[in-house]
C-alpha cells in the first residue's frame, strides 16, 4: 500500500535527494502467538475486532528506541482531529513523525493514551485502513520541506489564507468555444491579482462557507 505512492513523483524525488526518509513497519511482526495475532474482540461487546495495544506499542518502542521522546506520534482515526493545512505546516517542522495505521474497528484507546499520540482524521468519511490516510500525511508534509518543490508554488495555495485557490487556465485560449477570462490575457498584474482574489472569495463562499466562518472567528 505504500510502495507506489512513495516511489513516484514529488515524494520519490524528495527521498532520492535525501530530504526525507520514509520507513514502513509491519505491526504483525510484533503480533502475539503462533498466528502473530494483532487484534481481539472488543470489551463491552459489539461488532468486529479491535487492534490490541501490546503489538503496536512494542513495535513503536522497538522501531523508535531512544528517539521515541522526540517523535511526533500520530494515529490515523476517523474520530481524530480533522487534518488541516495548519496541522500539516506544524508537522513539517518536526524532525521525526511516526504514523500508526488502524484496521478493523480501530485501535485500543490505550495506545493513544500510553504513547501520548495525536489522533488525526483525513476527513469526515471512513476508509478501510489507515494506510492511505497516512500516505496523505506523508505527501502533504513532504511537499512543504525546503527544496522539495518551488517555494513560490507554496505561497499561493488553497487553504493558505483561509481561502480556496482561484481557478487556473492554460493554453489553448479557446477550448471548444470556452474562452479564458480576458483579464488573464491582459498582462495587467494588479487586475489579475484582484480578479484571482475575487474568484477565490466567491468560490470559498459558494463551496466552503465553513472556512470563511472560521477565518472570521480567527481574526
Ligand atoms: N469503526 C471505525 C472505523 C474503522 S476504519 C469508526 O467508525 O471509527 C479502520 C481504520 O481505517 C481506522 O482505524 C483508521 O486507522 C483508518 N481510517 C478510516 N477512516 C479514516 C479517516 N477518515 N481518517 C483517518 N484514518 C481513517
Amino acid at each position: 500500500m505504500f510502495v507506489s505512492p512513495f516511489s513516484e513523483s514529488i515524494i520519490h524525488r524528495a527521498v532520492e535527494r535525501e530530504i526525507v526518509e520514509i520507513f514502513t513497519h509491519d505491526i504483525r511482526d510484533f503480533g502475539e502467538g503462533t498466528h502473530r495475532s494483532v487484534d481481539d474482540t472488543p470489551f463491552g461487546g459489539g461488532p468486529g475486532m479491535v487492534m490490541s495495544a501490546p503489538p503496536i506499542v512494542n513495535s513503536v518502542e522497538a522501531t523508535l528506541g531512544e528517539e521515541i521522546d522526540s517523535t511526533e506520534i500520530l494515529i490515523m482515526s476517523p474520530s481524530g482531529y480533522r487534518l488541516t493545512q495548519e496541522i500539516v505546516d506544524d508537522l513539517s517542522t518536526k524532525d521525526r513523525i511516526a504514523i500508526i495505521c488502524g484496521r478493523y474497528e480501530g485501535i485500543d484507546q490505550r495506545v493513544t493514551d500510553y504513547l501520548g499520540a495525536k489522533e488525526i482524521s483525513i476527513g469526515d468519511y471512513v476508509v478501510s485502513g489507515g494506510e492511505l490516510p497516512a500516505a496523505i500525511i506523508v505527501d502533504a508534509v513532504t511537499r512543504l520541506l525546503p527544496g522539495v518543490i518551488n517555494s513560490q508554488s507554496l505561497d499561493d495555495e488553497s487553504h493558505l489564507e483561509g481561502l480556496l485557490e482561484y481557478p487556473h487556465y492554460t493554453r489553448p485560449a479557446d477550448f471548444r468555444g470556452l474562452q479564458v477570462p480576458k483579464v488573464l490575457l491582459s498582462g495587467h498584474h494588479a487586475n489579475i491579482r484582484a480578479w484571482r482574489r475575487n474568484m477565490a472569495e466567491e468560490r470559498t463562499l459558494r463551496r466552503r462557507p465553513d472556512i470563511l466562518e472560521q477565518t472570521k472567528t480567527c481574526e
